[in-house]
């Protein structure tokens, strides 16, 4: 194979079967830095519709845009050689049935065959939206229209602003985050494999980060780990403030369930880790007892520390730096939203940038079901764009129900899950949603019923996205 063309997007009329064959079997995505710099200006062609990130939000944009109209010019950019799912992971941590690594990992080369898109393996380095380019690690690509779901960071410098890069480095590979898809799950997993006796940390993120369930699910999960392995302990979850998403839900189960093994510690916020030791240190706003002029009670901030067998530091998350490279108008919170042109998917800086996935700057939840709901929702405004006509969302209603809806399983054994709902709508000046947790008839919120419909959900999206 042409060495120069072994990254290379479609260009003129290499069919995307040929360019699939040649950016997925050829290119690992991995370029070493010499590779990079010589790559360095070459430009690899010139698309439409130019997508960065080739996950939910992303491949949904591509895929639909493709069954919209087969002769629409798209060109995905993702920088790794296979896709792993982070939604229903925590079941794999808790070694529920049949939940392997192998159900978690797909390969781009069916949805690629199936619609017809090009895909480059690479990663972003810069984006320049006044020459409407995409710099690579491979090379240039030029485009049209730019469509942004790179998904998230993590900010260990902005939550840990004292700690050297190298200690935050050595905190991630031993307390791995695992919220964005890749090796951290199998880091995380073989630590609960190899655990002693003792307790886990779960140690909650504050501020916007993507899925405020999983940290909650991940608990139940590793509870019941440890309850079929008979691991003596306890997962300690360290909650930021005083409530987290689906609170009642997921307490009402771990009481049943688990009795006091998952103990949930509020008000807490970590302050460093010794990786030798294998102790957590946090604080701990305590109430006083005494009540402030306006009747709110005084709290004390208390140090404390706990030692653990395995602990799962998720650090507070921020927007992509695919977000910055592009120079985009973004929320002024640490986690950056990308703020958008209305209730559209169009940013509000550059009408030919769009953004989708948990980046986005409306105020409906970031998941995996949002991201999808989203990539159509952005896939019809650029394909209306394309051929000339305008879009809005759906004006009659203004409204769609269940636009996100987030399983989380509870228990195993016999495996049972719990759910929450977010009904979307439009008629502000972003897009909003509005969560409902529901009970099953039992009056409890978990049934077996509700983890049978996770388990359909995350096969259906995922062969949606990539069959
Ligand atoms: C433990 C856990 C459980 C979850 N459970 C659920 C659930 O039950 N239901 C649900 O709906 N959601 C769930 N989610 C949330 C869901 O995974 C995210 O909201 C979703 O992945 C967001 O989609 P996205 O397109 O924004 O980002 P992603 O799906 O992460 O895709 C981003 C892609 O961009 C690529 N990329 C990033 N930077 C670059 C670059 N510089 N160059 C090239 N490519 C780049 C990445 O490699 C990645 O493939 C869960 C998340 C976690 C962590």
């Amino acid at each position: 194979m042409n060495m120069n063309r072994r990254n290379a997007l479609k260009v003129g009329a290499v069919s995307a079967a040929a360019v699939a064959a040649t950016t997925l079997t050829g290119c690992t995505g991995g370029e070493t830095g010499t590779a990079a710099a010589a790559n360095a200006g070459k430009v690899l062609g010139k698309h439409k519709v130019v997508i960065i990130g080739g996950g939910f939000g992303g491949l949904t944009v591509a895929n639909n845009l493709k069954k919209i109209d087969k002769n629409f010019d798209v060109a995905v950019i993702e920088k790794n050689d296979t896709f792993m799912a982070c939604p229903v992971s925590n079941t794999y941590l808790g070694k529920l049935e049949g939940m392997d690594l192998g159900k978690f990992i797909f390969d781009y080369a069916q949805p690629v065959e199936k619609h017809g898109y090009s895909m480059l393996k690479s990663e972003v380095i810069a984006i320049d939206r006044v020459a409407k380019t995409v710099t690579t690690a491979a090379g240039i690509v030029q485009y049209e229209i730019l469509v942004l779901s790179p998904g998230i960071a993590y900010n260990y410098t902005g939550q840990f602003p004292t700690w050297t890069k190298s200690h935050a480095a050595a905190v991630q590979r031993a307390c791995p985050p695992a919220m964005i898809p890749g090796s951290e799950h199998v880091a995380l997993e073989r630590q609960l494999m190899n655990m002693d006796d003792g307790d886990v940390i779960i140690a909650a993120p504050s501020g916007k980060f993507r899925c405020p369930p999983a940290p909650y699910e991940r608990a139940a999960m590793i509870a019941s780990y440890m309850k079929k392995e008979d691991i003596n302990g306890k997962v300690i979850v360290l909650v930021p403030g005083a409530k987290f998403a689906k609170m009642g839900a997921f307490k009402e189960s771990a009481k049943d369930l688990f009795g006091d093994k998952i103990v949930y510690m509020h008000h807490t916020a970590v302050t460093d880790v010794d990786l030798k030791a294998k102790v957590l240190h946090f604080n701990q706003q305590v109430p006083t007892g005494k009540k402030d002029e306006d009747g709110d009670m005084i709290m004390k901030t208390v140090k404390k520390s706990h030692k653990y067998q395995v602990c799962n530091l998720i650090v507070n998350h921020k927007a992509s730096p695919v977000v910055q490279m592009a120079g985009l108008n973004t929320t002024a919170d640490a986690f950056k939203k990308v703020k958008m042109a209305g209730c559209t998917f169009q940013t509000q800086t550059d009408k030919d940038v769009y953004a989708v996935g948990d980046i986005v700057g409306h105020a409906i939840p970031p998941s995996g079901q949002t991201a999808v709901w989203a990539g159509i929702q952005c896939a019809k405004e650029i394909a209306h764009r394309l051929h000339g006509k305008s879009y809005t969302l759906p004006v009659k209603t203004k409204s769609v129900k269940a636009g996100n809806v987030c399983f989380s399983m509870v228990g195993d054994g016999p495996e049972e899950g719990i759910m929450v709902t977010h009904d979307f709508s439009w008629t502000g000046k972003v897009i909003k949603g509005k969560g409902h947790v529901p009970k099953a008839p039992s009056g409890k919120y978990r049934s077996k019923n509700t983890a049978k419909a996770l388990r359909d959900w995350y096969r259906g999206i995922m062969s949606d996205l990539f069959a």
